[in-house]
């Protein structure tokens, strides 16, 4: 079972597995952008390109 924790302040805030997980902290309301580190069927590499359009959720 895989802990994910908020990359802040460290706290706990999920347990288990995921391909992509946004997840926001409790603690200091810090968003966190979790992936899988290997997806062998997710083919698109590049992070950056979703982030060009100009509205985002966040
Ligand atoms: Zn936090």
């Amino acid at each position: 079972m895989q802990e994910n924790r908020c990359g802040q302040c460290n706290r706990k805030l999920a347990e288990g597995s995921y391909i992509r997980l946004n997840i926001k902290c409790p603690r200091c309301n810090t968003l966190n952008h979790l992936s899988a580190p290997s997806t062998v069927q997710e083919r698109q590499t590049s992070v950056e390109e979703t982030q060009a359009h100009g509205r985002t959720a966040y």
